[in-house]
């Protein structure tokens, strides 16, 4: 049987819809055909550098107009990038570069000297962004068609809990990531999406592709900032936004009594469990929250909660989208209804497997079904609520306790600004929960005022047993809670005590 292929994307984009809007930053406004004129210029000058089709390429930058230049160009030679997170520190960029078998390195002028840095460390040769400019561009021929199963990114997971792994999304897994989400979001005339998120993330990325597929504006923002995101969606016709719940929480804050315009459509709201007092939060200011669950593993969302169920289904992340399956599994069996085990599925948007990881993928990725390591249950209407990772589940007394639950409770108190759980070794119990809290500056905050508070909402095994104050929490390059420092912390107090 052939290949499955398709026109290269942006080429047929900027055919169909060559003047239509492509991206809007703080400086420039592109339109497709634009883009695609930049795209092939940067193709021919990577092609130039020696750069071939099936080369992995890492990609060093923040979000900008030049990365979504060079993230097109790759498709016009079949080279793989590796999109590297810009907060990572110069051992993990070693890592991933390595084992991701990058054969060039290329990033943002400002990053020069850890390009430089990471070129002296691997043997890995690099450029930045301007001397890409400055190279010859000889005439290539482009790629007319991608290849749907070929990969497109290799994208690492946020590591969390464990190392991070390389993901490859294929043209296909994005395609139908795109495509997936147009089946239930819908699509209109007038979106206009929002990344905050960067484009190195696969919430950011996805983005991207949606915007080359449906033929809609991009507004880029290299980072997060509330006013901008504010003025974005209330002056500049911006009709959905993805966010994490710290933007989502920022927005609300600053949105204080005003209302979002009429065309104001929603945020897409995924990375993590969402406390429910801020969906209630959203809810309260009208503003529609489209919940969803997903991972690098399955190109971004893979389960959303239709607009329709938003506000009747509060607290879960909905169905899975149109071509995905889920399930959910007690030791290898199909659960009940309500009944916790691992989430797991299965869809054209979910990786085929991590690059050179042969054993993990067998445990992962069994008959295309892929296990997600996190733990949740779908009620009889068939809504998922994620409960939380597998690994962190705390064992009391033969009792399950799921740190988020303790984490979404306490973060409903106004004085605590962040919060994470885990469990700690006990004689008695086996394992029980410890709280540790960064309070809300210019808030008091006692440990009774904490207890107080669990003591009316959590029962008496779920509440901390200890509880610390603390000026800030481990967090990894993509912000997540690393709550293996803080069980490690634990450990060693207790070695030392
Ligand atoms: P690693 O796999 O390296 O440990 P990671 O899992 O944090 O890192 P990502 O792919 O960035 O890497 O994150 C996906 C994870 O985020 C999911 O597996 C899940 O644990 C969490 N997550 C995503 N959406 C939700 C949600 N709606 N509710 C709760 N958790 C979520
Ligand atoms: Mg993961």
């Amino acid at each position: 049987m052939s290949e499955q292929t398709m026109p290269n994307w942006l080429d047929q984009r900027a055919f169909l819809t060559p003047e239509r809007t492509a991206l809007v930053t703080d400086e420039e406004s592109l339109t497709f055909a634009e883009l695609q004129h930049r795209a092939k210029d940067r193709a021919s000058r990577l092609s130039t550098l020696g750069i071939h089709k099936g080369d992995h390429i890492a990609v060093y930058a923040k979000s900008s107009v030049e990365m979504v230049q060079i993230v097109h160009a790759l498709s016009y030679l079949g080279v793989v990038g590796v999109l590297l997170n810009t907060r990572l520190t110069i051992d993990e960029l070693v890592f991933q570069v390595t084992d991701a078998g990058c054969v060039y390195v290329v990033g943002e002028d400002g990053f020069k000297d850890t390009l430089h840095e990471l070129t002296q460390k691997t043997d890995i040769p690099s450029l930045s962004f301007g001397e890409l400019m400055s190279s010859e561009a000889r005439s290539v021929d482009f790629l007319k068609e991608v290849t749907m199963e070929d990969p497109y990114t290799i994208l690492y997971t946020s590591g969390t809990t464990g190392s991070p792994k390389g993901v490859l999304l294929s043209y296909s897994n994005h395609w139908w990531s795109a495509v997936s989400s147009a089946l239930n979001l819908g699509i209109t005339e007038k979106d206009q999406w929002l990344a905050a998120l960067p484009l190195f993330h696969v919430g950011g990325l996805s983005i991207l592709m949606k915007s080359v597929i449906y033929g809609m504006p991009v507004h880029l923002h290299t980072s997060f900032d509330v006013e901008k995101v504010h003025d974005a969606i209330m002056n500049k016709g911006v009709t959905t936004v993805s966010v994490v719940t710290v933007m989502l929480d920022g927005l609300m804050d600053r949105l204080g009594t005003e209302r979002y315009p009429d065309e104001f459509r929603g945020m897409l709201l995924g990375g993590g469990p969402a406390p429910e007092p801020l969906l209630y939060k959203a809810k309260e200011k009208s503003v529609p929250v489209f919940q969803s669950y997903g991972m690098t593993e399955t190109s971004s969302q893979i389960v959303t909660l239709s607009p329709d169920y938003a506000l009747n289904k509060i607290g879960s992340a909905g169905k899975p989208l149109f071509p995905a399956q889920l399930s959910i599994e007690v030791d290898g069996k199909r659960a009940a209804s309500d009944e916790i085990g691992e989430i797991v599925v299965k869809g054209p948007m979910v990786t085929k497997g991590y690059y050179r990881r042969p054993e993990t993928n067998e445990d992962t990725i069994q008959k295309e079904w892929l296990r997600t390591g996190d733990l949740g249950y779908v009620d009889e209407d068939g809504f998922l609520y994620v409960v939380d990772r597998r690994k962190d589940l705390i064992i009391s007394g033969g009792e399950n306790i799921y740190p988020a639950e303790i984490e979404g409770v306490l973060s409903g108190m106004d004085q605590v600004k962040e919060v994470g759980v885990v469990g700690k070794e006990d004689q008695k119990w086996g394992s029980v929960p410890v709280a540790f809290i960064v309070r809300r500056e210019g808030t008091s905050l006692t440990k009774e005022d904490v207890l107080t508070f669990c003591n009316d909402r959590l029962a008496s095994y779920k509440q901390p047993k200890e509880l610390y104050f603390v000026d800030h929490l481990p967090r990894n390059a993509t912000n997540k809670l690393l709550r293996r420092e803080l069980a490690n912390w634990l450990k060693q107090r207790r070695n030392v005590q």
